[in-house]
């Protein structure tokens, strides 16, 4: 087998069972003969054997670690085994009413480097963003299709920068791997709010499930109140807002193909009393348009994108995220509510609660925290792969 050697005491971290080995950390590799996501030998500049790993020749994270120590390099039916597990650790969401949509794979976390599975009522939606992921595809397909409760098909989607970066082909952008078609739109539930999922075109595999948690507890602070959902998406925060109570709800967002999917969600609930604005609009420039004609909200969410890929584009993110938390800030009735997040994974917790504090002393005004959010626990972080978590959020109340 092909072996890659570490550089003298870069191999700290694998013993730690990070799975990740960086090109820089690396003394001698393989030259040609290794297939992308092929499995090799890691050793530490002793020759003292580290574990097994998947190799990605063009990726700067070289090697992504598939067992440690003396464990045996995982074959198809071990990896098979790794995806049952995951969704056998899924097992109290499928035996709780709440949702029919749960990610069944969270790469890293759940031992599959690569490799993330969201189900939707009965479909699958997966995505391999490593060259170890797309060796192991079909093997990972059949498992999914297996073990999945009631899995009706697995799809997959390819149009992801990550395998770019692999140089693995981002087209076609959807495919059929086992099973049969989804419908263009599968309809999930969270609770009594419905969402239509466009698994085909829609964000990440088709929905932000890792805000799951987060949009219920949102909703239940939201009763009588006047709410400012911003990057709405298809609707997540305002639809379980309105579900809860809220007096009036504006949906605003830069997509007007995801706000159009936002009006069909608000029609799945069959509500009707609370008045519901779609704003198709840059959230900056509408805070400030909102700022000028002194409008005033009880709650405000914002869920932007991700701003920083890279700790590279951190400081420049986090003036961003500076900004828009200012002008929502201002924008707050007296013990108003600000339900504000960040999903990249360079912005840390504590990192993140600095600009909120230089947001607030900026906006000239006080908040308590009332309470902090994470990626749902189906979105799990490995102890030994801090990376893993790139979601957090704060509630905090203006005084
Ligand atoms: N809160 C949503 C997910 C939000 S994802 C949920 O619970 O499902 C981020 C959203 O921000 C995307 O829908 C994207 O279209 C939108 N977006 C990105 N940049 C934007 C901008 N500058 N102004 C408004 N919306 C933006």
């Amino acid at each position: 087998m092909n072996r890659v050697i570490l550089k003298s005491k870069r191999e700290r971290s694998v013993l730690k069972h990070h799975p990740w080995i960086f090109s820089g950390a690396i003394a001698s590799e393989p030259s040609g003969g290794v297939d992308p996501g092929e499995t090799v030998e890691v050793v530490d500049s002793g020759g003292r054997a580290l574990g097994y790993g998947a190799y990605s020749p063009q990726s700067q994270i070289r090697v992504r670690m598939l067992s440690f120590g003396s464990a045996a390099a995982p074959d198809d039916t071990a990896i098979e085994g790794r995806v049952a597990a995951a969704i056998g650790r899924r097992a109290d969401y499928f035996a709780d009413a709440y949702t029919n949509a749960i990610r069944l794979v969270n790469a890293e976390s759940d031992a599959l480097p690569g490799v993330v599975a969201d189900y939707y009522s009965g479909w699958v939606v997966a995505q391999f963003t490593s060259a170890g992921a797309e060796r192991r595809k079909s093997v990972i397909a059949a498992a999914l299709m297996k073990f999945a409760p009631f899995c009706r098909g697995v799809a997959e989607r390819a149009d992801i920068d990550s395998r770019a970066k692999e140089g693995l082909a981002t087209e076609p952008s959807f495919a059929v791997l086992a099973g049969e078609e989804p419908p263009e739109l599968i309809e999930i539930a969270e609770g009594d709010v419905h969402f239509l999922v466009d698994v085909r075109k829609g964000h990440k595999t088709g929905f932000y499930l890792d805000q799951r948690d987060a949009r219920r507890t949102v909703g239940a602070l939201a009763n009588g109140a006047e709410v400012l959902n911003c990057f709405a998406y298809t609707g997540g925060f305002g639809l379980h807002a309105r579900a809860a109570g809220a007096a009036h709800i504006t949906q605003v967002d830069i997509s007007e193909d995801a706000l159009a999917l936002a009006r069909r969600n608000a029609d799945l609930a069959h509500l009707c009393g609370t008045a519901v604005d779609y704003v198709v609009a840059d959230v900056f420039t509408y805070l400030r348009t909102c700022r000028d004609a002194n409008r005033r909200f009880d709650l405000i969410v914002l869920d932007p994108p991700r701003f920083a890929a890279g700790k590279g584009q951190l400081m420049k993110a986090a003036r961003g995220y500076k900004d828009v938390n200012l002008l929502a800030m201002k924008l707050l009735r007296p013990n108003g509510l600000l339900a504000t997040f960040s999903c990249s994974g360079a912005m840390t917790p504590d990192l993140f609660d600095r600009v909120l504090a230089e947001a607030a002393e900026d906006a000239g005004r006080d908040f308590q925290v009332v309470t902090r959010t994470r990626q749902a626990s189906d979105h799990p972080v490995a102890l030994a792969f801090p990376d893993g978590l790139y979601l957090k959020g704060a509630i905090l109340r203006a005084l």
